[in-house]
């Protein structure tokens, strides 16, 4: 059967638009923030650096699938207002995840880019309802999926009316507890391969140590990546979640000035 998400169906890339922001158009695009909005300071914080260094999109969780359910569950819709305040003082878009169906509509009121988390890749109504939701969708590869149930989850969002998708690979479990996940760097051309959809990587849940984001943010360039997704905190030891993988604003603005893409643009 031919698939939507196929370049066999399609052999150009799909360009996937987020305002004045564009995916697999050749271009290299840096959304960064804190695993979870947790008040104005922090997120002003982060939204201010990002902006000034170039990063085009902001990320935020306000509904937090967390591991266990005691620990923080994200501000929920306030946390959505903050974001909103900060794309009004900074000028970035928006992306923030959804974690049920329930949820898609009030999450599409203020995201330009809805995040579908790892842990929910194959949750089929979600993905179903973000078909016809109107915004684009950041889909991340579930930490067991395989490349072909990625795209078929990918597929379930283009089968419903929504062609924008973006992929993002974060990891995957294998037996190596040194890290939080295990890095596919394969995944990102071999995805590419395969789909005429943008793919982008986030070292940050791939790897779970902040010292290996900036080397894996710039395998990301080398291995044709359309972009990266980045956890940054202006103070990381007080995280309300994953810290240990959070950059500091210091080190995020060091990343930005690093990364190989713009030292050629440059
Ligand atoms: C996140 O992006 O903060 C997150 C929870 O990621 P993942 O779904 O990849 O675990
Ligand atoms: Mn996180």
């Amino acid at each position: 059967m031919n698939l939507l998400v196929s370049r066999d169906v399609q052999p150009e890339n799909s360009v996937v638009r987020v305002g004045d922001v564009a995916f697999g158009d050749g271009g290299f695009v840096v959304m960064a923030g804190p695993c979870s909005v947790e008040n104005e300071e922090q997120l002003m914080a982060c939204a201010e650096v990002i902006a000034d260094c170039g990063g085009q999109l902001l990320r935020g969780g306000a509904f937090k699938p967390r591991t266990s359910p005691y620990e923080f569950q994200g501000l929920g819709e306030p946390g959505l207002k903050l974001l909103e305040l900060a794309r009004e003082r900074y000028g970035l878009g928006i992306v923030t995840e959804v974690v049920t169906e329930a949820d898609v509509d009030l999450v599409a009121n203020y995201a330009d880019l809805m995040q579908v988390g790892a842990r929910n890749m194959q949750n089929f109504a979600l993905l179903k309802a973000l078909g016809r939701c109107g915004k684009p969708v950041l889909l991340k590869r579930g930490p067991s999926a395989t490349l072909k149930e990625w795209l078929m989850a990918a597929e379930y969002v283009l089968a419903n009316g929504n062609p924008d998708v973006v992929l993002c690979e974060r990891g995957i479990r294998s037996f190596d507890s040194h890290t939080r996940n295990v890095c596919d760097i394969t995944a990102v051309p071999a995805m590419k391969e395969m789909t005429h959809l943008p793919v982008i990587l986030d070292p940050s849940h791939a790897t779970g140590r902040r010292s290996l984001v900036a080397p894996l943010a710039r395998a990301a360039v080398a291995v044709g990546a359309d972009g990266l997704l980045v956890e940054c905190h202006p103070n990381p030891d007080a995280a309300l979640s994953d810290g240990a993988q959070s950059l500091d604003l210091t080190q995020f603005r060091q990343l930005m000035m690093t990364l190989p893409c713009r030292i050629l643009k440059a």
